[in-house]
């Protein structure tokens, strides 16, 4: 067992299992060893679409200056981004906002939202090379809900915590992690939850015992309330991430480590945990908050639509001898067998506002 592990065996000695979503949030976040807060988990653990190909940012850099354009270039907007990593997507989007919208920059206010105070780090050594003005915020909170609103969140979602339910003839009862011979292992909660039958909504499509219901609570809070912002005060939000569009069943939690499939309780903190974006349970979110939403539509459509192929040909224009390393890297983003299909796009916009760029636009 490694030192979080000993440190989570401990807490789980003198207050019992835990849920996954606390064992997340602990393995991501731990002051000492979480992989957000202590390790280079982009790009050892996993590979984002920003740090593939610089196209992806300044394409999402173009959706945000033509959504802001189509709603009448609204004053004061602000430009959030959720979990900036390692900087490389608003650094990419800023440089083709300043191309097609400089006045964008002129009123807007830029905000990075995020917990590890070393990716923290990292995003500001790589953006005072571009010189923009912007702040940092630990979380999307009240304090920006007073102006436009325009954010880009890509690979966010998917990290946020999950709990999961297995239906029992019971009822349903939440999976935790417990202890079993002094390791960590998983196991049921022997007490279902309190209207389960009504609160969990595969109930309603008939589910057999076993089958479990994964659900993200914070990432449907989150969707609903940026969702309250745009409708309220305007602006926009395109979320990218990798997760399923139809009904949601079945687990997805995953570890990542170096690439590869880890163990999910094996090093706490060593791998990347993640489970897939549940894209109707926050679009169902975001419409109660009163927003348009369109898609999730594929990252490849999306891509196409707000023309990738062109600037790849453009970008290998002037980059001849990179041709081949700049065609490779847009492929990756938008081929249907890599992360073309399989990361989908879901964008908000306030009701009866013009369809955002990326969904067939013109
Ligand atoms: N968007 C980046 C990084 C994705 S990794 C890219 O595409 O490369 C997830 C990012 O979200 C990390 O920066 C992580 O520290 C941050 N993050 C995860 N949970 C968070 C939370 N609850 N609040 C703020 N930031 C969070």
């Amino acid at each position: 067992m490694n030192a979080l592990a000993t440190k989570i065996a401990r807490w789980i000695e003198t207050q019992g299992p835990i849920s996954i979503a606390q064992y997340m949030n602990l393995c991501q976040f731990d002051a000492e060893a979480g992989s957000y807060t202590s390790r280079q988990t982009i790009g050892r653990d996993f590979v984002t679409s920003p740090e593939v190909s610089q196209t992806f940012g300044e394409m999402l850099g173009l959706w945000v200056a033509q959504t802001w354009h189509d709603q009448g270039r609204p004053a004061h907007p602000r430009l959030v981004e959720l979990g900036p990593g390692r900087g490389t997507l608003m650094a990419d989007a800023l440089r083709a906002i300043a191309a097609a919208a400089p006045e964008f920059l002129d009123i807007a206010e830029i905000v990075m939202v995020e917990a590890s105070p070393a990716l923290m780090t990292v995003q500001r050594d790589k953006l005072k090379l571009i010189g923009a003005d912007i702040a940092w915020h630990e979380r999307f909170d009240d304090a920006l809900a007073d102006r436009p609103l325009y954010l880009l969140a890509n690979e966010f979602f998917d990290c946020l915590p999950v709990q999961q339910y297995v239906r029992t003839p019971r009822g349903w009862c939440e999976r935790m992690v417990g202890l079993k011979d002094g390791e960590l292992s998983f196991a049921l909660n022997p007490e279902p939850v309190p209207n389960g039958d009504t609160l969990l909504p595969l109930t309603r499509t008939g589910a057999t015992v076993g089958c479990v219901y994964e659900v993200a609570p914070s990432a449907l809070v989150m969707a609903e309330e940026i969702a309250r912002v745009i409708a309220s005060q305007g602006g926009g939000a395109a979320i990218i991430d990798y997760g399923y569009d139809g009904p949601g069943f079945g687990e997805t939690l995953q570890a990542v480590a170096n690439g590869k499939p880890a163990g999910l309780l094996s090093e706490p903190g060593e791998a990347d945990l993640s489970a897939h974006v549940d894209f109707p349970a926050l679009a169902s979110a975001a419409s109660r908050a009163g927003v348009a939403v369109y898609g999730a539509t594929s990252q490849c459509n999306f891509l196409a639509d707000l023309g990738i192929g062109e600037r790849a040909e453009r970008l290998i224009k002037s980059n001849p001898k990179d041709a081949r390393e700049i065609a490779i890297a847009v492929d990756r983003l938008v081929n249907p067998a890599e992360m073309g299909a399989l990361f989908k796009v879901l964008c908000m916009v306030p009701q009866g506002a013009k369809q955002p760029p990326g969904f067939g636009y013109g």
